[in-house]
């Protein structure tokens, strides 16, 4: 009988993160505000002598630069001493507090005290720095139950998730491990021979990260403070300063994972000739992902070698794991995919996946029997048809531009910026599709509806964000940016319905405002074959607005206009 926590620690650079197995199934601990993920971050109070760790010691970075330590996974193995203030630590000492954090607050959770774990290291790291993981963890009061590699968790994890559409990629033995942290990247190629796995390649660059990111947006914000303000921050080592447009930069970073733009309006980040220095400005994705084109290119680079050292091919590729939180740019997913030329997206989120592949790993070890951990994952890639590209043949507009990848945990939200075509566009089609085809022809439309828009410029632009939830719902918003013009929609999409209420009372008007238009028409044409051409010109054109998924309110409308046509030919009749 295993009565004690079955434990999993993923002691990250940046952050760690501690997962339970719960019912057989592993799970991570919230700590901290609601998240798992604790900042690898530890500072000393030089007055009670008090050791800090996670989100505070992060907050006092600014203020007790000196007394406090972030990134202690690089001195792992080193003979070194690290001074918080006056006092003197190991690396391994400084690691042990981040583990004692982690159980300590993990035990009170559960309500039981946390003393076997298994803590995952980076495939690369030596002798020297495993054993020195092994030290942290007997500091901290610890029985280390084994310690395993990153990628190897990660890899375990996703083989225990039921995944119904992993056919072809479970065929292949191999798997590759993308995992882009704060501050390193590892790639790793490892190959499943039964129940053992064997890294085949391990490459990265430990001095790549989200990290490089953060200091790409801090130096445009400077830019952009220089250009306002007439003056350069960026050699005054302004430490304040400095961790201010950090928290703003990671901030920005995050939200243009998931928005086609961040809007940046922060007061007084510093100060300049007695006046307050304020941020205000927006960033689109594009203009961010061309700040970070390099860097995401260095890791194709650190990629293909990876595939070189195993001697295997794209194509040999099975699963692709994306770890590491800033595996969430969507420009890392899109290069992987133009790579790999198939959708590469995450199920499991990238940051916990390797705490709870550790997790799954005590679980092995101890016998504990393990349910197939279930997520919910959208089957196909969502999006909407763009005219981006037209079709040679038919000359139509027939781009899918993908909103939602395949694969992605549920729930999610997502958006993208499109642009309207032409100058006063009063309304555009919004047309909802499924599928991994950039074609939409060869995808399955599950919706539209009409959009209009108030009269602008051609490339007025509109924000399109899909909301989807565990019920299988898709909550669409639009928003024309600068305009008070938002429209929600929601698609069931077990039914391809158009779920709209107001939308639903918004066609009966259409279908009223046509019917009136139409005897308008009818007390102005002379002729009845006048007549009949121009009420069904009015239907095609209220087709052409509305479309596939409207269909009832269509028949509801080519219903009353014939009607209309016979009240008027018997009228004609009668005289
Ligand atoms: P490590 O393994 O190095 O400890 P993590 O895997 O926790 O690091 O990744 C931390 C990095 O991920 C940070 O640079 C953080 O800013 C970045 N990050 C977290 N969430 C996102 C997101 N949604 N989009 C882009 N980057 C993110
Ligand atoms: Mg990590």
């Amino acid at each position: 009988m295993h009565n004690e926590p079955i434990c999993g620690i993923d002691l990250g650079t940046t952050n760690s993160c501690l997962a339970l197995l719960r019912d057989g199934t592993p799970e991570p601990l919230c700590m901290e505000e609601g998240s798992a993920i604790v900042p690898s971050i530890v500072s000393r109070d030089d007055a009670t002598g008090r050791i800090i760790v996670g989100r505070e010691a992060l907050n006092r970075f600014a203020a007790f630069p000196h007394h406090t330590v972030r990134s202690i996974k690089r001195l792992m193995g080193k003979e070194t001493t690290v001074f918080l203030g006056e006092q003197g630590y190991s690396p391994e000492e400084i690691s042990s507090f981040i583990l004692k954090y982690l159980v300590t607050k993990g035990g009170e959770a559960i309500g039981r005290e946390i003393r076997r774990v298994v803590i995952t290291v980076p495939a690369y790291f030596n002798d020297a720095q495993r054993r020195a993981t092994i030290k942290a963890g007997e500091l901290a009061g610890l029985e280390v139950v084994r310690i395993i590699n990153e990628p190897t968790a990660a890899s375990l994890l996703y083989e225990n998730v039921e995944d119904e559409d992993a056919g072809d990629e479970a065929a292949s033995p191999y798997i590759l491990v993308y995992d882009l942290g704060g501050g390193t990247f590892d790639v790793s190629i490892l190959e499943i021979k039964g129940e053992i796995k064997e890294v085949l390649a391990s490459c990265g660059d430990s001095a790549l990260g989200g990290d490089d990111f953060d200091e790409r947006l801090i130096a445009f914000f400077l830019r952009q403070i220089r250009e306002q303000y007439g003056h350069d921050f960026s050699d005054d080592g302004d430490r304040a300063l400095h961790t201010r447009l950090k928290a703003i930069a990671e901030q920005t970073k995050i939200t243009l994972s998931d928005a086609p733009f961040a809007r940046i309006s922060e007061v007084a980040v510093t100060v300049v000739n007695g006046e307050p220095v304020n941020l205000d400005l927006e960033l689109t994705r594009k203009e961010y992902e061309e700040m970070i084109a390099d860097l995401v290119e260095q890791t194709v680079v650190k990629v293909n070698e990876a595939l070189k050292e195993a001697h295997l091919e794209c194509d040999d590729i099975g699963r692709i794991v994306l770890v590491g939180g800033s595996s969430r740019t969507p420009l890392v997913q899109e290069r992987l995919e133009q790579l790999f030329e198939r959708t590469v997206s995450f199920s499991i989120d990238p940051d916990l996946c390797v705490a709870l592949g550790a997790c799954v790993q005590h679980g092995l070890i101890v016998g504990e029997p393990l349910g197939h951990i279930l997520i919910d994952v959208t089957a196909h890639s969502l999006g909407v048809k763009t005219s981006d590209s037209f079709d040679p043949e038919s000359g139509d507009a027939d781009f899918f531009s993908t909103i939602i990848r395949r694969n992605t945990a549920i729930p999610t939200r997502k958006a993208e910026l499109y642009y309207s075509n032409v100058d006063n566009q009063k309304m555009v089609k919004v047309e909802v599709f499924q599928g991994e085809s950039e074609s939409c022809k060869e995808n399955s439309c599950i919706g539209s509806f009409p959009y209009s828009l108030k009269p602008a410029p051609a490339g007025s632009p509109v924000i399109t964000e899909f909301a989807y939830d565990k019920e299988g719902l898709i909550h669409i918003t639009l928003e024309q940016k600068g305009f008070d013009n938002r429209k929600e929609v929601t698609l069931d999409i077990r039914s391809n319905r158009l779920i709209d209420p107001e939308e639903a009372a918004g066609e009966e008007k259409i279908v009223n405002y046509m019917v009136s238009k139409g005897r308008k028409l009818a007390a102005r044409s002379d002729t009845p074959q006048k007549l009949r051409d121009e009420l069904s010109a009015l239907l095609d054109e209220y087709v052409a607005a509305l479309g596939e998924g409207n269909e009832a309110s269509i028949d509801s409308l080519e219903e009353r206009l014939l009607e209309l046509m016979d009240e008027i030919e018997e009228g004609a009749g009668d005289e």
